[in-house]
């Protein structure tokens, strides 16, 4: 459990809205730390090992959890507060986060996706000679080391560089199931362009 936690049991409300009051907690929405004074969001657990607040900050909350914020708002959980909190952001502008938050996701694109190259900056991976711009581009998987995580990240290649770059050992993006996996997930590529880059892939 956390430390920063109320010592009289009896007095826990559901949820407190308050400002942090160390540097201690950490929120379990981002992981990161939770500085003091900064806005947090205490959710009550109760459990066989004790009864303690789980931490978010209020904004993390908001983008991820926006019920219990609505419901800590009904229950003017700032109340809660052993230090009643000033500058609490109205509902409305958290509920703001969240929209932000869910049209993210929503714009977030799975990997593999073609497009169409907006500009002609961008270069291949595979063959590093530049993308034409209105032509098609492939983003593919490669995985990345951060640390001890790895993770994927899309590339950039030619239709006709796929095949080399599927060979690749970091390379992230099954070949068996790339041609309906660009066809699911490239939705703002119009059809006559995807199966023309379906093609070159193909014959590469
Ligand atoms: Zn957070
Ligand atoms: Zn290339």
């Amino acid at each position: 459990m956390e430390t920063d936690q109320p010592t009289e049991e009896s007095e826990l409300a559901p949820f407190v809205i308050e400002g942090a009051r160390s540097s201690r907690s950490k929120c379990k929405t981002c992981r990161r730390k939770i500085d003091k004074d900064v806005l947090r969001l205490g959710i009550l657990l109760e459990g066989p090992y004790g009864t303690g607040y789980l931490w978010h900050h209020l904004n993390c909350a908001a983008k991820r959890r926006f019920e219990d914020v609505e419901e800590a708002f009904a229950a003017e959980a700032w109340n809660a507060a052993k230090v009643v909190p000033k500058d609490i952001p109205p509902l409305a502008e958290l509920g703001k986060l969240r929209e932000e938050a869910e049209q993210k996701k929503k714009e977030r694109k799975e990997i593999p996706w073609a497009e169409v190259s907006p500009s002609g900056r961008s270069k291949c991976v595979t063959c590093g000679e530049a993308i034409a711009e209105g032509s098609v581009r492939v983003n593919l998987g490669r995985l990345v080391e951060f640390g001890n995580q790895v993770r994927t990240n899309p590339v950039k290649v030619h239709p006709s560089c796929v095949a080399r770059q599927l060979g690749e050992a970091d390379c992230d993006t099954d070949g068996e199931t790339l041609a309906a996996d660009l066809r699911a997930n490239s939705a703002g590529l119009e059809a006559v362009l995807l199966d023309g880059a379906l093609a070159q892939i193909d014959a590469s």
